[in-house]
Parts: C-alpha cells; sequence; structure tokens
C-alpha cells in the first residue's frame, strides 16, 4: 500500500482512521463521496467538518459531486424505502456506489508519488457499520478496476477513542447513519431507550413519590 485513497464518511471517522494509518502509507487523499447524506444541509456539515479537519492535518481532502443516479431512495418517504428494503440490502448497495465511485476517482487520477494502489473506506471503523459487507463491497468493486487493491482494515477498536477527541474538540458528530431511513430508524432507536428509562425510572421511585 503505498499511495491510498481513502473513502470518508465523516469526519470523527477520518480522524480514528487517520491516527491508525499513519506510516502505513506514503500518500492518502481523503475522497468524500457520499450521495447517501440528507437532507443537504446536513450534507453539508458533515463535508464541512471533514474538509476543515482535513486541512488542519495537511490530508488531500477531494469532494466528488453527487451522482443524482446514486443517490438512495431519499427522496421518498423514507418509512416506504425501510420496508421496501431490509437494512442489508440497502446497506450494502449504499457501500457499493461509494466504494465504486471511489475507485474510479483513483483510476482517474495520480499523485504526486504516482498512480493510486489501493483504496479504503473510513466505515471500516465504525461498530454501527456492516464490516463483512463493506469488505465484500470492495473487493467486488476492486475486481473491476485492475491495479486497485481494496484494503480490508478494521479500525472499530479506534472509534469509540476518535468518538471521544472529535467531541472534546468540537468536531460535528452526526447522529445518524445517512440515508433517510437510518434517521427514522435512530430516531426511533432513541424514542425507545427514554421510554424503557423512564418506565424503569418510574419502577424504581419510591411509593410516596407515585
Ligand atoms: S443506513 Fe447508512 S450505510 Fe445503510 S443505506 Fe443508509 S446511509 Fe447507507
Amino acid at each position: 500500500m503505498k499511495n491510498l485513497v481513502l473513502h470518508t464518511c465523516c469526519a470523527p471517522c477520518l480522524m480514528g482512521v487517520y491516527d491508525a494509518l499513519i506510516g502505513e502509507a506514503d500518500q492518502i487523499t481523503a475522497i468524500f463521496y457520499n450521495p447517501n447524506i440528507a437532507p443537504e444541509e446536513e450534507y453539508n456539515k458533515r463535508r464541512d467538518a471533514c474538509a476543515a479537519y482535513a486541512s488542519k492535518q495537511g490530508i488531500t481532502f477531494v469532494e466528488v459531486d453527487p451522482d443524482p443516479s446514486d443517490f438512495l431512495d431519499n427522496g421518498q418517504k423514507a418509512e416506504e424505502a425501510q420496508v421496501r428494503d431490509t437494512c442489508q440490502q440497502r446497506c450494502f448497495s449504499c457501500y457499493l456506489r461509494r466504494l465504486d465511485k471511489t475507485a474510479q476517482w483513483a483510476m482517474d487520477n495520480v499523485t504526486k508519488g504516482g498512480t493510486y494502489d489501493s483504496f479504503a473506506t473510513t466505515l471500516s471503523i465504525s461498530p454501527w457499520q456492516n464490516l463483512e459487507a463493506i469488505n465484500r463491497a470492495g473487493a467486488q468493486i476492486a475486481q473491476i478496476h485492475s491495479g486497485l487493491t481494496f484494503v480490508q482494515f478494521d479500525f472499530r477498536s479506534y472509534y469509540r477513542d476518535a468518538q471521544n477527541k472529535a467531541r472534546i474538540s468540537g468536531i460535528y458528530r452526526q447522529n445518524y447513519c445517512g440515508c433517510l431511513p437510518s434517521k427514522v430508524e435512530a430516531e426511533a432507536h432513541r424514542a425507545a431507550r427514554r421510554a424503557a428509562r423512564s418506565t424503569n425510572s418510574h419502577k424504581q421511585a419510591p411509593a410516596n413519590h407515585k
């Protein structure tokens, strides 16, 4: 691994992966290609946080404009999309689209150290993502871009530390994966946790508080 193109989903994940990768590659170029992120305001926040962090660290950062044909079902009602596709199908397709564009960018560009020989993704740091599906998608994409290797990292042990560092540094941290169905799922999950906490606190409350 000499010249690596790193698909980048958000600043906290970039922070963790970059720390883990220092010394592993001669050149690292961060590619922000995430047509899954909605709404646009959220997309802009994540992109700007990534660009600011990359600039501070001296990492080359490239935003590849979202290809309209790569958008997920964000234009439709999130609940409908959620019912139609299982989360697994949706995420695998999402990984494929993002990694394909990243690999294509690597094929079309050169760095000061020469051509790119590998690609990877910061998604590999998140315990919320399906690492097996990410690696399967990466291997599939590598087969159609000869000369490029998909590097199968498992950076999950860096996740907590990266999130803490981002929080302390005031770097934007999102609270859902990216697409509108994931926003609905995350909100439902948080509501269920709040409800469970509230039920538990009522159960534990002394009788004279009732
Ligand atoms: S949950 Fe995340 S990985 Fe899955 S489709 Fe939505 S944005 Fe993509």
